[in-house]
């Protein structure tokens, strides 16, 4: 989900092209390519790794004489990073060429239908089904081969595409993955987002979904989703650079909170058909999940909280007894695995050396072992015997957020897919269960619009405070030991989650006049218990902030500050709570001045053990 960049025009387009994509590389990648035209065809370079190895590769041929092109930066979300799998990606006969963000949620039926039909692919890439649709769909006019491809696709992209018969033009179009244009004496510039362009001009044209772009030369024009064309006004603008590349929002962090809905809804519809679950990469079969005896989820960091919620869902509903535990601690207290244990590996880099040991160790001991990581072709994601991805994109802000949402969303599938094998929930159970989950990331969505001024207004109390504490039961004290490490990470508050039954057996004694409380009561059959030990601590003279249901907001007016959430199926909450939990510490974090997107001692990727 990273950089597509296009140029048509009077200047050379290479290099446009590389100093569009090296604006982008911010945003993380894998590998890179261009595609121009030249002498009558398309000339494809493309290489797995840094900008500087594609570079290496240009510098190789003759300099380019190419006034149109198409680049790229890929994170590879369908297919290994690999020099076959970087974008461009050609049509089987090289009429067409294709940049591609975003995933396309139905390439492999798509895949096998062309392959009937004697297509040949050359990558493992969902994004080549574009390229050959669009050869397939060709009729005389790129337009309309654009126009006839297009509502074949489901699920997001913005692409950018070359025509090896219409030279002087690169088509784009978009659908949830944002793309500009910008327009200038020099020609028109396509970018992912407006840094890439800002050098050469501020007025930009922002891509709706279902639009089309037809650059040519130095003429730009717009047809809707319908294929009629469409007057767009043009958008001046005057961030810099760097604020461009954040969204508009003052870190990477908010941003990433505002894109979870986007992130968990194209991780869940990757594997959602009809009602009906999918999953490429899962090593057991139906009767393997049958004779499973244990799951060992084993992580580290906000990862490892995601699996205090796998714990809770797995027990609940695939009777399936379920551990978790931390990946460091794991690797050295020689645990007992069988065949019959699944080893459920997470971790956002796939990367992480506690938990490839972990991994190691697992499969040493016979357990199978599924990962559930963000970056494909990972060194966890090669060594396990099954992989589902999370479809987070790149994460800059070293505090995970969306990361952490999504991989609660693949726990959540293989729950709902454990459980309906395991005959444990039937066919119409399973489909409420992920008609819900579907509708997750529009409640994500409601919880940042109705959340975001308030959390932000008592984000305040947090500020000058020593110690703050969490507490909740059930999936509530999950999300509670998430939003405690998000606290104490990123604003350097010390915090502790506590499962609120488990106070009064010494924690308790902490509370005093004042100890600000955050109190989570969004598991629904817990509620009432929750509320009990929440009047135990105010008692005490705790202040309590409270998250909680929209039903329950009235039996918590007595309490200082209270915040809602949308009413879930019972093992979604976490999904909705967490989020104002971000929320609380991300502001915190700014009022007391602390570098929110590169906290203190912190690295992104921990590689070391
Ligand atoms: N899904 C495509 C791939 O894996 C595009 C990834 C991207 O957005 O960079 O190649």
């Amino acid at each position: 989900m990273c950089g597509i960049v296009g140029y048509t025009g009077k200047n050379l387009a290479v290099p446009y092209l590389i100093d569009g994509l090296s604006k982008l590389e911010y945003r993380g990648y894998d590998s890179a390519g261009v595609a121009v035209m030249e002498n009558g065809r398309i000339s494809v370079t493309k290489k797995s790794g840094r900008l500087s190895v594609l570079e290496k590769e240009l510098a190789k041929h003759e300099q380019s004489t190419a006034t149109v092109g198409i680049g790229h930066t890929r994170w590879a979300t369908h297919g290994r990073p690999s020099d076959e799998n970087a974008h461009p990606h050609l049509s089987e006969n090289c009429l067409f060429a294709v940049v591609h963000n975003g995933i396309i949620e139905n390439y492999a039926a798509l895949k096998e239908q062309l392959e009937s039909e004697g297509i040949h692919f050359s990558s493992q890439t969902d994004t080549e089904v574009i390229s050959q649709l669009l050869e397939k769909n060709y009729d005389g006019s790129f337009l309309s081969s654009v126009q006839k491809t297009l509502p074949m696709l489901e699920g997001a992209y913005a692409l950018a595409v070359l025509c090896r018969d219409e030279p002087d033009t690169v088509i784009c179009a978009k659908k949830a993955s944002p793309l500009v244009l910008g327009k200038s004496e020099e020609g028109i510039f396509a970018a992912s987002d407006v840094t890439a362009v800002l050098k050469h001009t501020r007025d930009v044209y922002k891509l709706s979904d279902g639009e089309t772009a037809v650059c040519r030369g130095a003429s730009l024009s717009f047809y809707s989703a319908d294929g009629k064309p469409v007057q767009k006004s043009c958008e001046h603008i005057t961030w810099s650079a760097e604020d461009a590349q954040k969204g508009g929002y003052d870190h990477f962090m908010l941003k990433e909170i505002f894109e979870q809905p986007a992130a968990f809804a194209a991780t869940v519809n990757q594997h959602i058909t009809g009602g009906k679950l999918s999953f490429e990469n899962l090593p057991l079969s139906k009767d393997e999940i049958g004779k499973l005896d244990r799951i060992v989820i084993t992580a580290c960091g906000s990862a490892y909280h995601t699996g205090i919620v796998g714990k809770y869902i797995f027990e609940s509903l695939t009777r399936i007894p379920t551990e978790v535990d931390i990946a460091s601690e794991f690797r050295y207290r020689d645990p007992i695995l069988t065949e019959n244990t699944l080893v459920i590996i997470i971790s956002q880099s796939g990367e992480t050396a506690d938990t490839l040991a972990a991994l190691r160790l697992a499969k040493e001991k016979g357990a199978r072992v599924l990962s559930i990581v963000n970056v494909v072709g990972s060194t966890i994601a090669n060594e396990s015997d099954g992989v589902i991805y999370t479809a987070a994109g790149p994460e800059i802000a070293v505090a995970t957020t969306k990361a952490y949402s999504t991989q609660l969303a693949v726990l959540y599938l293989l729950c709902g897919h454990f459980a309906f094998e395991r005959g444990l929930m039937d066919a119409d159970g399973l489909s409420r269960y992920l008609l819900e989950l579907q509708s997750i990331p529009k409640k994500i969505n409601e919880v940042l619009e109705a959340n975001r001024e308030r959390a932000k207004e008592l984000a305040k109390l947090f500020v000058p405070l020593d110690h703050a504490y969490y507490i909740g039961r059930g999936l509530d004290f999950a999300a509670a030991t998430e939003g405690s490490l998000k606290m104490k990470e990123i604003s350097y508050i010390h915090s502790e989650a506590y499962a609120a039954g488990e106070l009064k057996h010494g924690t308790i004694s902490l509370v005093e006049k004042g100890t600000l409380i955050v109190a989570l009561a969004c598991h629904e059959p817990l509620f009432a218990k929750t509320m009990s030990n929440i009047r135990e601590v105010v008692s005490r003279g705790a202040r309590i902030l409270a998250v909680t249901t929209d039903r329950h907001k009235d039996e918590m007016k007595d309490f200082d500050f209270v915040l809602t959430v949308p009413e879930t199926l019972l093992p979604f909450c976490a999904s909705l709570e967490v989020v104002v939990l971000q929320l609380l510490a991300y502001y915190a974090s700014l009022y007391r001045g602390c570098d929110i997107d590169k906290p203190r001692n912190l690295a992104k990727s921990v590689t070391v053990e």
